[in-house]
């Protein structure tokens, strides 16, 4: 489903991020992606959903081929991922429900579908009760719930999450991970990339280590591997 094969990302700046990245992901893994700070884990994501194109190499998403792909069919590649932030990217005035409503909005379903949906989704995640409120009267736990659902609503069969726990206190990440496994029973495949060495050593998944733009180590079941 995902496949790179001599991948390599020079800045504009010239800092290279990846410097001959290859691997392949297939439908319904649920992979860590680790390593130190500035490794390359982020531009790695990024090159998944388009936000970065590869300087050399071929990605190849869902059998597209990301280095031919034309601008207007970009879209059409994201509507298949869903994308997680550390900082949960919510909209402010926009209500929970809003926020979520809103990703479906731009690709044109019907009302009823957008409600159905909306609504499934928020109890999936647990905060149906919480569809009216803002974004800053939720707690960081329930801002990346309404994140997550967001990222899901459309049934991507992607889900890719850049340090989805990197702002949350160790019980809530637990909630938050057991989400994600929910998303992962049911077929989706998903990239997380983290720091968080507890849930990598106890929700043991694939691990992928990236070091200095390079893979230095991909291991089924996993560990984190680095002093937190
Ligand atoms: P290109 O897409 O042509 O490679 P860049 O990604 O280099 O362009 O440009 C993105 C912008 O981010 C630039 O203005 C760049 O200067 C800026 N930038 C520079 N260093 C960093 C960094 N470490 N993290 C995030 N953005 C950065
Ligand atoms: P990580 O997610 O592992 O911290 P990144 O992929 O964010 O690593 O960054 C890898 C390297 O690329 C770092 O040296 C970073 O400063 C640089 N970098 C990231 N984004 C940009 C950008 N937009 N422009 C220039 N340099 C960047």
């Amino acid at each position: 489903m995902i496949h790179m094969q001599d991948v390599y990302k020079t800045y504009g700046n010239g800092v290279t991020a990846l410097n001959g990245i290859s691997t392949a992901i297939d439908k319904g893994e649920f992979i860590y992606i680790v390593g130190p700070s500035g490794a390359g884990k982020s531009t790695f994501i990024k090159l998944i959903y388009r936000e970065v194109k590869p300087s050399a190499g071929t990605v190849v998403i869902n059998d597209t081929d990301l280095s031919t792909i034309r601008r207007r069919d970009i879209p059409l590649l994201r509507r298949d991922i869903g994308v997680i932030f550390q900082d949960f990217k919510l909209l402010p005035k926009l209500t929970v429900y809003e926020n979520i409503a809103f990703a479906l909005e731009v690709i044109e379903e019907t009302p009823r579908q957008i409600r159905n949906l909306v609504m499934e989704v928020l109890n999936l995640v647990g905060l149906k009760n919480k569809a009216r409120f803002l974004p800053a009267e939720l707690s960081g736990g329930e801002q990346q719930r309404v994140s997550i659902a967001r990222a899901i609503v459309n049934k991507p069969k992607i889900v890719i999450a850049d340090e989805p726990t990197g702002n949350l206190d160790p019980a809530t990440s637990r909630g938050i991970m057991r989400i994600f496994e929910e998303i992962s029973d049911r077929g989706t495949t998903i990239i997380m990339a983290t720091h968080n060495k507890e849930i990598v050593n106890t929700v043991r998944k694939r691990v992928i280590a990236i070091d200095d733009g390079l893979i230095v180590r991909d291991e089924q079941r996993g560990e984190y591997g680095y002093e937190a």
